[in-house]
């Protein structure tokens, strides 16, 4: 397949008449100024795929039926749990189908799937343990998505406290029990198998090791310090920050992404720099639910490099979620120009700490992931097509065509999409 891109970001900047050839879903050449090419026309500004390092797709159903509430993030929880309650392999399989159709059709070609509804009511495993995984695994292939599950360790309700009611599907027993079950997962062209650390709250640190050794060295997610209270209990039971006991247990380093690294001392800032891990934030889920606003400026001054997802998915925008990263930073500290568009756009199209490294860039060699964007709706039009007009005008039904590993996935028709939210998100909620 040929096609002239009309406007495209490559590596090194922003290039006019770009004809990029894709075999065997990949780019195996790629030129810019071909004018005069006779490949396909693709009008508009095209970027390489958005990464979703963030997820938990069963939360998509608790969109608009949460923000009502007053309350904090404990509150919220309370509702999140009781969807996570009723899904069963098939529930979930359709509901995690229809948001990764959602998150394709905003441009996101890989999603790191942060998963750990593992077993049945009662925490009763499945007839196939990894009946859930298998369930968001299929579902992510079906619409095309690349995923990395990462499968996650949830082992205890709090500092010293079992999991109750529902947590207890989340459950595997002992570190041991997960690695085990996660042992079972195979991968695929388009599926990996990571690991992740619920949190500290939820793995107890004398089985942090366990977790990290099966990790072996690929990706390793972890919930750090979204509340204060988090940071609270973990002082109290082992007088140091989650940071700190992260660090101890040999938690952090170059594949390990730290999600959310909201509330840090300035030492975490630098435990978190120096093992050059990555940090994920998620602003759109991150105000939603009052989290605060993390260091992320200064978390990448110290080495850590900056990575984007939707978490809850009260947003599936990672367009948004560039812009209220530089935002978030502008009201902290009424000062403007924080991130640069490059910066920004570079976060979004990172797939590396979800374990691909040959995606995120249009340049030989890599997958072909293109996402075409609008340069003429009313949103987009007359501003630029560069960096800061996708960092910060561009919204994701700008989107209009998506590629993933060279297969054609969007175009322009969401319809279909909208109607198997509906559908698979009242199973669920009735
Ligand atoms: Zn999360």
């Amino acid at each position: 397949m040929r096609l002239l891109l009309e406007r495209a970001l490559l590596p090194h900047g922003v290039a006019d008449d770009v004809e990029v050839l894709i075999e065997g879903g990949r780019f195996v050449d790629v030129r810019p100024g071909l004018r005069d090419s006779a490949a396909t026309r693709v009008d508009g500004l095209t970027i390489p795929g958005l990464a979703n390092c963030h997820s938990h797709a069963f939360h998509r159903a608790l969109r608009g039926h949460t923000q009502a509430e007053r309350g904090s993030f404990w509150t919220w929880r309370e509702q999140m749990y009781a969807v996570a309650e009723r899904l069963t392999p098939d529930s979930y399989y359709a509901l995690a189908r229809a948001t990764y159709a959602e998150m394709v059709s905003t441009g996101i070609t890989t999603v790191g799937e942060f998963h750990y509804l593992h077993h049945g009511p009662g925490g009763t495993a499945y007839d196939d343990p990894n009946a859930m995984g298998k369930a968001l695994i299929a579902a992510a292939t079906d619409v095309g998505l690349r995923i990395t599950l990462l499968d996650t360790c949830y082992l205890a309700s709090g500092f010293g406290t079992p999991p109750e009611g529902v947590q207890q599907r989340y459950s595997d027993g002992t570190a041991e029990a997960w690695a085990a079950r996660v042992a079972d997962l195979s991968e695929s062209p388009t599926s990996r198998i990571g690991a992740a650390i619920h949190s500290v709250r939820a793995v107890p640190a004398d089985q942090l090791s366990t977790v990290v050794a099966a990790a072996d060295g690929g990706p390793l997610h972890v919930h750090l310090s979204e509340q204060v209270a988090e940071n609270e209990a973990c002082q109290a039971a082992h007088h140091c920050t989650p940071t700190e006991l992260l660090h101890d247990h040999g938690v952090l380093h170059s594949a390990t992404s730290a999600v959310h690294a909201t509330h840090l001392t300035e030492s975490d800032i630098d435990l978190l720099g120096a093992a050059q891990t990555t940090s994920c934030f998620c602003p759109t889920t991150e105000r939603d639910l009052g989290d605060g606003i993390g260091p992320s400026r200064a978390l990448h001054g110290a080495g850590s490099r900056l990575s984007l997802g939707s978490d809850s998915h009260a947003v599936i925008d990672l367009f948004e979620e560039m812009r209220a990263l530089e935002m978030n930073e502008r009201l902290r500290t009424q000062q403007r120009g924080h991130w640069s568009g490059a910066e920004l756009v570079a976060a979004a199209t990172r797939h590396d700490s979800l374990g691909w490294s040959d995606v995120g860039q249009i340049a030989i060699g890599q997958r072909a992931d293109l996402v075409n964007l609008a340069t003429d709706s009313p949103t987009t039009a007359a501003t630029g097509a560069s960096y800061e007009s996708v960092a910060m005008a561009t919204s994701a039904y700008d989107v209009r065509r998506v590629w993933i590993d060279g297969v054609r996935r969007l175009d322009g028709d969401r319809a279909q999409v909208g109607a198997d939210l509906t559908k698979a998100i009242e199973e669920v909620r009735r």
